[in-house]
């Protein structure tokens, strides 16, 4: 493409530019503030703070976001007058180093970095050492006296240069330098003479000139404008641009472009560069943690192309460089109160630092590092409770590998353990087939020699990552942790043979498409698939402590006691046994907002008399059916209810439409033809002619909910006459009152409501009265028709409260059944007709407005009954937000999301009484 020249911008010249636009920094000092990220971008920001707190900083300036729009309203060019400012800027920069761009006697070189207020795959990499051509480098060998050093620079220029500018092929230079290195038999590039280097920059200079036919730029000026304007131009990458739609990222934020002067790691023994965190990334422990590499620049450590060392060997190498790392390090951390991930150069013995940012973490790294800071008194628990994603909080509660049945697996290599968590999967080698196969349902793990950042969306669907090369930071690991996802990184021995569809590891030979597992907390790779167990959280909630759970459930526990001190939402959840309530408890429930009786009907040793029920041809004949259901019932009930102690238990009447308790049809026609003798004949014909009976057209929309109730009203007595004699049963046995609530589902009319309110208040009464006990309960009714929602403020005048069914509310709100949209909604979703799955997050623009009205309808004329949520949605992160918002008083989910929506329920209470 054509560069334009700055001669012919002129007219962008008549419209002068107010803004500011430059910012520069150095040691001591920067312009503008470094808090606006929003114009210095992530990285700018990053390196004008480090400026301030007299952190060593290379000098430089940052081109603000506002210029990456006004380039793309140029038509892809700058305008003159800023153009004159840059090179003031940069003449600046010349007399704050005492150097010259393209000066052969004291040249000064720079780096051209991009760096958006978000950071996002497909932006610009970082190019170094612009400014060096033909005669500069000779400058620069002469004046350090280093040869090797200055060639070693400019080799990496040409490539950079000419890869992420001018986007030709690395492969197409770097197997030159391959074929070198085998010739010398060097393992490493600094072990490369100057003479092969200076060869080298030969052959690629005459690479660049075959690739793209024209000469490498010898002009400085135009090295740095047009790596400029490359920048710029990555802000609409087709990656970058993908990435923006998938997470809502505005377009029109633009990147800055960091021009930083060049300070280096490769000038022999003494020098070197690195990366690191200032606490364990993976485990959150207050340990000082990185890699670094001798005699190198920039990207060589986190490329994974030579396996750097632990920072820790940096201490007996450079004890002083350390010292230096440690505290300024300490100061960042303690400045930006958070974990801080940071770069830094070592030139000659002396320290700079080149980036700091917010370090990702894992889940139990969050927490930990969330509740130690608190401890130190570096946050709040207010900050520590946001510090948290629900995401992270989930991961800890995933399930591990069974230490007891691991052992019998074989592990074929281990590696570095860079995130932890168990994952098994099928072994896949290529992104695109991992989503393929993710799509279809199928566990993969990710298996590469390394990650980059075109391999994301292969890593976001896979298990797990297993790569062979790279360290801690490398992008498998950091990428890895961010998602929440076990991997194994840095596994030499592996070999991946992708072509042959095998990886090799330890001379075992392991298959496309075979079972793996992976445990990113030891590093082990192990062939088959590994039995799971629960979390050693959930087994501490459980009462079952395993040794090694006591410090995580600890930490756990001090964090939610926080959560729960700040959310204003009541935790329920959705549990029809005995079993699951008591899981819930455990999990932090405070309540149960949703029994769905009818999951008691489906058991085997009730599904006769459930079917005696439907076939009864008169109401006399189904009371007898349903006196034997009676006892199952109560019993159930009694389970329930002294798994919640004195907690409320909201009971909903049969919901389902009744066909679901029959054999399918087809089953009953295989019956009829194997019968042996008439009577199990006419048994499965008589059950064959109810199922035609019972067929609808539409059974979501059929006869189901309250309009069962009313048909047979002897269905709802049975169950309030079992929900109340448990009550009683149960206070007996346990001393504590239960709290029934009886929801009525599927209710559109107020008379609806009222017919069966009437028939459960009249059993209450009649089994108080035989008992001659009384226990305090509620009935309410269920939102989930627009219709209910429509006449919400006169039905609230009978109703003592309301649970929303999102998913009966979605469905019919849109017009379309959950069962069947799921042939559309991932194309929708996939074509951005749709950003979010309704059914998955509270569609907040439509359903939303239902549930507000609703809340402010039921609270009309002081009234205030209770309001809760009990669809699929209540346990996912916004839609708790959303219910906190629009007022509800509790929500409820199934018990494994209880711990999420703890923590989304006190995060939308702090948002509130501090927005952002
Ligand atoms: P990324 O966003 O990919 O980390 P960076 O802009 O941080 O890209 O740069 C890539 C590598 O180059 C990092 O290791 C960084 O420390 C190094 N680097 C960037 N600018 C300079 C500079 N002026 N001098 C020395 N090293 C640099
Ligand atoms: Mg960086
Ligand atoms: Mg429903």
């Amino acid at each position: 493409m054509a560069i334009p020249s700055r001669k012919t911008s002129t007219r962008l010249q008549k419209t002068p530019i107010q803004e500011k636009l430059l910012y520069f920094y150095e040691r001591g000092h920067a312009e503008g503030s470094p808090s606006r990220r929003d114009l210095l971008g992530n990285k700018g920001a990053g390196l004008a703070e480090m400026a301030v707190l007299e952190v060593p900083v290379p000098p430089g300036f940052t081109i603000s976001t506002r210029a990456c729009k006004i380039f793309e309203e140029g038509g892809g060019r700058l305008p003159l007058s800023l153009e004159k400012d840059i090179e003031e800027y940069l003449h600046r920069l010349e007399k704050v180093t005492g150097t010259g761009l393209g000066d052969p006697g004291k040249p000064l070189l720079v780096s051209v970095r991009s760096g958006a207020a978000v950071s996002m795959p497909g932006m610009m990499d970082t190019i170094l050492n612009v400014g060096l051509n033909d005669e500069t480098v000779e400058g620069l060998a002469r004046n350090t006296n280093n040869p090797r050093f200055a060639y070693d620079c400019y080799r990496r220029l040409i490539v950079m240069f000419a890869a992420t500018v001018r986007g030709v092929d690395k492969d197409k230079f770097e197997h030159h330098l391959a074929a070198l290195k085998k010739k010398r038999k060097a393992e490493a590039d600094s072990q490369l003479e100057a003479s092969d280097i200076i060869k080298l920059v030969d052959q690629f200079k005459k690479v660049y000139r075959q690739e793209l036919k024209e000469d490498f730029p010898q002009d400085v000026w135009e090295q740095l404008r047009q790596s400029r304007d490359a920048v710029f131009r990555s802000w609409n990458s087709r990656r970058a641009i993908e990435y923006r739609r998938l997470y809502n990222i505005p377009g029109d934020l633009g990147t800055a472009v960091n021009v930083v002067s060049m300070v280096f790691g490769n000038m022999g023994e003494d020098s070197g560069t690195g990366v690191g965190f200032t606490r364990d990334p993976a485990s959150g422990a207050n340990v000082f943690y990185g890699e670094f590499l001798a005699n190198a620049q920039g990207e060589d450590v986190v490329a994974g192309i030579r396996t750097p060392r632990p920072l820790a060997e940096l201490e007996t190498v450079m004890p002083e460089v350390y010292k230096d790392l440690r505290r300024v390090t300490r100061k960042l951390e303690q400045y930006k109160r958070d974990v801080q991930d940071f770069e830094f150069t070592i030139q000659k013995g002396q320290l700079y630092l080149l980036q700091t940012r917010t370090g990702k973490r894992t889940g139990f790294a969050a927490l930990r590092i969330a509740v130690d800071m608190c401890n130190e008194g570096i946050i709040t628990p207010e900050e520590a409770v946001m510090r948290v994603d629900c995401d992270q909080l989930q991961a800890i509660l995933h399930p591990v590998f069974d230490p007891q049945k691991r052992s019998a697996f074989k592990v074929v290599a281990r590696g570095l353990n860079a995130s932890p968590g168990a994952a098994c999967g099928k072994v896949i080698f290529d992104p695109d087939e991992a989503v393929r196969m993710a799509e279809k349902g199928e566990r993969v793990i990710l298996v590469r020699p390394e990650t980059s950042a075109d391999d994301v969306h292969g890593m976001a669907r896979a298990q797990g990552i297993l790569t062979c090369k790279g360290g801690f930071t490398s992008h498998a690991a950091v990428v890895a942790r961010q998602m929440g996802k076990p991997s194994v990184v840095g596994c030499e021995t592996i070999d991946v043979r992708e072509e042959d569809g095998v990886f090799v590891a330890n001379g075992v030979q392991v298959h496309h498409g075979e079972f793996i597992s992976i445990d990113g907390q030891t590093g082990e790779v192990m062939v088959g698939s590994v039995p799971l167990r629960e979390s050693s959280i959930i087994l501490a909630l459980r009462g079952e402590l395993a040794p090694d759970a006591l410090q995580p459930y600890l930490y756990y526990s001090t964090f939610m006691e926080w959560v729960d001190s700040f959310r204003r939402l009541s935790v329920r959840a959705n549990a029809d046994i005995g079993r699951d309530a008591k899981i819930a408890i455990q999990m932090g429930a405070e309540g149960i907002g949703l029994c769905r009786t009818e999951h008691m009907f489906f058991a085997e040793d009730r599904l006769p008399a459930v079917r005696e029920m439907i076939l009864a041809e008169t109401e006399e004949e189904r009371r007898v059916a349903l006196r034997k259901l009676l006892p199952f019932q109560i019993q159930d009930f009694v389970d329930l209810f002294e798994a919640m102690g004195g907690l409320p238990v909201t009971i909903r009447t049969i919901d389902p439409p009744l066909h679901e308790f029959l054999p399918p049809r087809e089953e009953l026609e295989a019956q009829i033809s194997r019968a042996k003798d008439a009577k199990a004949r006419g048994r499965a014909a008589k059950l064959l002619e109810r199922v035609h009976s019972l067929s609808e057209m539409n059974p979501m929309m059929g006869h189901r909910g309250c309009r069962l109730g009313i048909t047979y009203p002897e269905i709802t007595e049975m169950q309030a006459e079992a929900i109340f004699e448990a009550a009683i049963q149960s206070a007996a046995k346990t001393g504590k009152m239960p709290v029934p609530e009886v929801m009525i589902p599927l209710v559109s009319k107020t008379s609806e409501y009222i017919h069966q309110r009437d028939i459960v208040n009249r059993v209450a009464n009649a089994v108080f009265h035989r008992r001659g006990r009384r226990i305090p309960y509620r009935v309410g009714t269920m939102i989930e028709t627009p219709r209910a929602a429509l006449i919400s403020e006169s039905l609230s005048e009978h109703a003592e409260f309301y649970s929303f069914g999102t998913n009966d509310l979605t469905q019919l709100t849109f017009g379309f059944s959950r069962d069947d949209a799921g042939k559309f909604i991932s194309h929708y979703l996939k074509s951005g007709i749709m950003t979010e799955d309704p059914f998955v997050t509270i569609d907040q623009e439509g359903v939303g407005q239902l549930i507000e009205m609703t809340v402010r309808n039921s609270r009309k004329g002081g009234r205030s009954i209770k309001v809760g949520i009990c669809g699929e949605q209540g346990g996912e992160e916004k839609s708790v937000g959303f219910c906190h918002r629009a007022g509800l008083d509790y929500v409820s989910c199934s018990p494994f999301r209880i711990p999420v929506a703890r923590l989304a329920a006190a995060q939308a209470a702090l948002k509130e009484a501090r927005p952002k």
